[in-house]
């Protein structure tokens, strides 16, 4: 069978991906198995920090890396938070950034925004391979829904009036920026046997 490590800690991201990779009877492990500690993302742009973890982790395995880095583009915030939508807030925790969020979008009429999502895959001879997806929305103006991580108590999916959070799951693992690049990879990886 094949196997593909992935590297984030993050176990709701990693329970998104095992769900999603399930079609592929693949061996999925993360960063956790290796014990390896996060890996640093000083890049500025989404494709720089997943390319650079997918390098990181790739010196410690044979097997296909698959690193992701994503956030939160709001347009009237310039594409804020960005590449820093983890460490947006002082705390960096997901309240203290939606609280910040909420704040800076008090009185905003434009409240487009969107999630994005690089995957850098390193295959079996070493090629990195990178592959993007986006989810468009709007930032709700107040917290709402128990569900998934991050923003997504603030963020309606174009098409919907509910947050991912309400949304749940099944709705978020179709619709989200990280399943749109994720198709991508279990594609390629369909015609690379
Ligand atoms: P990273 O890709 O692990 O660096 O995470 C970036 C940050 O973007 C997360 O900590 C969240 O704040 C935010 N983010 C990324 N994907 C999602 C998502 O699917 N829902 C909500 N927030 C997300």
């Amino acid at each position: 069978m094949r196997q593909l490590v992935i590297a984030t800690q993050n176990t709701h991201k990693l329970d998104e991906y095992r769900q999603m990779l399930e079609p592929l009877k693949t061996e999925v492990y993360s960063l956790a198995d290796f014990d390896i500690d996060d890996i640093e993302e000083t890049g500025d742009t989404f494709e720089a920090n997943a390319r650079q973890k997918a390098r990181a982790l790739k010196k410690h395995t044979d097997m296909l890396v698959i690193a992701d880095d994503s956030g939160l583009e709001v347009d009237a915030l310039g594409g804020l938070p960005g590449v820093r939508s983890r460490r947006y807030s002082d705390k960096a925790t997901d309240d203290a950034n939606n609280e910040k969020l909420l704040k800076a979008m008090e009185n905003e009429t434009d409240r487009a925004a969107r999630f994005v999502a690089v995957i850098c895959l390193i295959d079996e001879h070493g090629e990195e391979h990178v592959f993007e997806g986006e989810l468009n929305g709007y930032i709700h103006t107040a917290c709402t829904g128990n569900g998934g991580f991050g923003y997504d108590p603030l963020f309606i999916p174009v098409g919907h009036t509910e947050t991912l959070a309400e949304l749940g799951p099944t709705i978020k693992n179709k619709l989200s920026h990280r399943a749109r690049a994720l198709r991508k990879v279990l594609d390629f990886l369909k015609h690379h046997e």
